[in-house]
């Protein structure tokens, strides 16, 4: 069965779909979209992804997304040499990170976190005197405190576990309602589970103790208890000059004081973090939604970076953000793509990795401010970019890089010109590899 399924069967109410196999969906799925048997054979091929863990990963499996991993070098955090694996689909973010590190390789980052504390909110409403059952909330610590703690004996036993609480009354469109947050300790776990468990054990006690009615239970992604912080000098020889440093440093000002910038500067700095959040099979949603939450903890959303000119004139930049990552749970603990970019990370506890992370997203952030005050980004863009023009106009092999040079060097990087060009190439019999670049900038088919 070679030929197209075009809309064999176009409904997507499938009764018992979850419980069929990936093989059996994927069958079901070309029936529905007319996917022909080359398509149905990429889909299961599933890479290094064994499918049985894939299936048991997320609910429906077809198949597996493949990104790439780039190691980026020059790293050296805290006195040490690190390789960072970075999961992305975006070209120049790895090159990017490794500009930058190279420029302060012999200073590199110092970094440091605030702890490992995870907040889950319980809300209660309709409560009475909210005010006077805040107190009373404050009052049963001791006993949140012991039922907390006994919802995760091991994590107790680790050091981790309820820490502190605190009520606050919150005034709403559905008039005040009584928020608790718990403050757990969650260790190399980045937490949701075990704090979402103890959000919902405590909550009956809660509406219990303030009268009212609870309803969610659940972590804040505003992970301001864990808070990731890095620090690097760039020399201003390393950098190319005062021209540069200040460039950067306006770029900085930019993002500080526009929304619009510090939406495009935040983007840059995640290209860095949410890759290796994914290379090592962390919640690359979670880490997003506090990093910009906390951009805009002020009341208007700014820069997660900043940079200043230190006491020689040098460029000092620096990052705070939250970074609820982990070693366990999740994907980072099955996922064996994950595990093996943890070893390559080497890192052993939550902490560590929370930390590098933070470096990385500085790194990212020093070579876009660079690029942008300089050159422009798109000159560094370009040259991967031409790449993938070149794949989608449909070159293979030896043919994507002679193409993306040659698009590159007459600055026409768009895919009806790669299209050109490829058709160019093959209509000549002499083999690409026998030709030499100027001959085919040229236009020369020998
Ligand atoms: P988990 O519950 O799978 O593992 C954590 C548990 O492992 C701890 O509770 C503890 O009992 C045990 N443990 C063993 N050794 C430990 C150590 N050294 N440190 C800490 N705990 C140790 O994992 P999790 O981190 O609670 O959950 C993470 C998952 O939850 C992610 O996949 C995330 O996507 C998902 N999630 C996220 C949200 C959100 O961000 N809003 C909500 C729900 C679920």
């Amino acid at each position: 069965m070679t030929a197209p399924r075009h809309g064999a069967n176009r409904s997507s109410r499938i009764a018992g779909f979850h419980r069929k196999t990936p093989a059996e969906r994927r069958d079901l799925v070309a029936a529905f979209a007319g996917l022909d048997d080359a398509a149905v054979a990429h889909l299961a091929n599933m890479g290094n992804l064994p499918e049985q863990l894939a299936d048991k990963m997320i609910e429906n499996v077809i198949a597996t997304m493949n990104v790439p991993i780039g190691v980026a070098i020059n790293l050296r955090i805290d006195d040490e040499e690190v390789m960072v694996p970075m999961a992305t689909e975006e070209s120049s973010v790895v090159a990017a990170v490794c500009n930058a590190a190279r420029q302060n390789y012999d200073t590199g980052f110092t970094t440091s976190v605030s702890g490992t504390l995870m907040i889950a909110q319980v809300q209660a409403v309709d409560v009475p005197d909210p005010y006077a059952a805040r107190l009373r909330l404050l009052g049963k610590r001791d006993e949140i405190k012991r039922i907390c703690d006994a919802c995760d004996p091991l994590l107790l036993k680790i050091g981790g576990g309820f820490q502190d609480m605190e009520a606050r009354v919150l005034d709403t469109l559905g008039g005040p309602m009584l928020i608790t947050h718990l403050i757990v300790d969650t260790r190399d776990a980045m937490g949701a589970n075990a704090v979402n468990t103890m959000a919902e054990k405590i909550a009956p006690h809660i509406a219990d103790w303030s009268g009212g009615r609870v309803f969610l239970r659940i972590l804040s992604n505003l992970a301001d208890r864990r808070l990731a912080r890095a620090q690097a000098t760039w020399k201003l020889d390393e950098i190319g000059g005062t021209s540069v440093r200040d460039g950067i440093i306006s770029a900085y000002h930019f993002a500080e004081a526009d929304p619009y910038r510090a939406a495009t500067h935040n983007k840059g700095i995640m290209n860095g973090i949410s890759a290796v959040v994914l290379a090592t099979g962390n919640d690359t949603r979670a880490v997003e939604a506090g990093a910009h939450a906390y951009a805009a903890r002020d009341g208007r959303y700014s820069s997660l970076t900043r940079y200043e000119i230190n006491a020689n004139g040098d460029l000092s930049g620096s990052i705070e953000l939250p970074l609820a990552v982990g070693l366990i749970g999740g994907a980072t603990k099955i996922h064996p793509t994950a595990q093996t970019c943890l070893k390559i990370l080497g890192v052993t506890t939550a902490e560590r990795l929370a930390r590098i992370i933070a470096a990385v997203g500085l790194a990212q952030n020093f070579s876009a401010l660079k690029a942008l005050a300089t050159t422009g980004i798109q000159a560094g863009h370009m040259g991967l970019h031409a790449q993938n023009i070149a794949i989608m106009a449909g070159a293979m092999g030896d043919e994507i890089d002679t193409v993306a040079k040659i698009l590159v060097e007459r600055k026409t990087v768009r895919i009806d010109a790669a299209q050109d060009l490829l058709s160019e190439l093959r209509r000549s019999s002499v083999p690409l590899q026998n030709r030499t670049i100027t001959e085919l900038q040229k236009g020369e088919t020998k």
